[in-house]
């Protein structure tokens, strides 16, 4: 399995982030999110898996700059339209939670279910993002 870093999709994603109404906390409190591409054909329950995302865990922030890392598998992500693919990237920016405690800021996720990028495209095709808007 191979991991490579991708900047371009970095960049993607950060004009999605400033676009976005519904990433004001993502805005706020900019944490760091790295993208990576794996080379891996991953699934789950028999469907493909495009992509992931996954909070850096404290200990590994010593070695690492990063508070997220998105994971694009990118030989199922090829099959995605330019349009597809942005929808994925905003999918998984969804899964980004950030909490305010009484111990400071956490970068956390919520409810990463594989199969639900599947049921939004059944659901609303590619008038999601509009849809939402
Ligand atoms: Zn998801």
């Amino acid at each position: 399995m191979r991991y490579e870093r991708d900047e371009k999709t970095e960049d993607l994603l950060q004009g999605i982030i400033a676009q976005e109404e519904d990433f004001i906390d993502i805005r706020t409190m900019e944490p760091r999110i790295c993208v990576l591409n794996c080379d891996q054909i991953k699934k789950s329950e028999g469907r493909l898996v495009f992509a992931d995302i996954k909070p850096v865990q404290e200990q590994y922030k010593v070695l690492c700059e990063f508070d997220y890392i998105l994971t694009v598998y990118e030989r199922n992500a090829a099959l995605l339209s330019p349009e597809q693919f942005k929808i994925l990237l905003e999918h998984e920016l969804r899964h980004i939670d950030i909490k305010n405690t009484t111990k400071g800021i956490t970068f956390g996720t919520v409810g990463h279910d594989f199969e639900d990028f599947y049921a939004i495209v059944d659901k609303y095709g590619l008038e999601w993002s509009a849809a939402n808007a």
